[in-house]
């Protein structure tokens, strides 16, 4: 049985497949759609990393548009485009429809969401391993760009990483399991 603390047990490997995963998901949604203290908190911060997001969008594809057409070991694989417990609390915060995944795939295809212009799934929405896994050439190709526009990138970098950790932890008090 599915309790609020044994979700928490759940990684990418266990949520891709079918029905862990809508179990996990219509576990949340039950969570969510009960009258959570602190929903108000949990949806401004799912907002607000929502915007962050967002808001790199443009500087992160001025770069992988430059590296990622000349590469020959490709990251976008199977295994990479489900989610983790943490994306699905923050997208079904959201109220977010989820994509429709296809399970039971080759770990190591490429990606089902792959397409040849890139991934298929708006940025807010991809798995945050998929935004925030910065292969070397990329990074270096990033530290090349305008002073300010790199200091920007981190300074909203770490601040998305900080909001989805005080996301979770939100969601982990509001359904008393810390
Ligand atoms: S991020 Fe790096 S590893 Fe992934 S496709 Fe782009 S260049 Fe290749
Ligand atoms: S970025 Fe998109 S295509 Fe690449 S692994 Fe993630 S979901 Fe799949």
């Amino acid at each position: 049985m599915v309790t609020t603390r044994s979700i928490f047990h759940y990684n990418a490997e266990a949520l891709s497949d079918e029905r862990e995963y809508a179990k996990i998901v219509s576990f949340i949604d039950l969570i969510l759609h009960r009258d959570v203290p602190l929903y108000r908190e949990i949806a401004n911060k799912a907002q607000r990393l929502k915007d962050l997001i967002i808001s790199l969008e443009g500087f992160i594809e001025a770069n992988t548009s430059v590296v990622c057409p000349q590469c020959i070991r490709v990251c976008c694989i199977n295994k990479h485009g489900y989610y983790e417990l943490e994306d699905l609390i923050y997208l079904r915060t959201l109220r977010q429809p989820l994509p429709l995944h296809d399970f039971g795939l080759s770990e190591t295809s490429p990606c089902q969401f792959l397409r040849k212009q890139g991934c298929s799934l708006e940025r807010f929405i991809r798995p945050f391993r998929c935004n925030w896994y910065f292969c070397v050439p990329l990074i270096e190709h990033m530290q090349g760009s305008r002073g300010r526009d790199y200091r920007d990138f981190n300074s909203k970098l770490q601040e998305a990483i900080e909001v989805r950790r005080n996301l979770i932890n939100d969601f982990k008090l509001a359904s008393d399991i810390i």
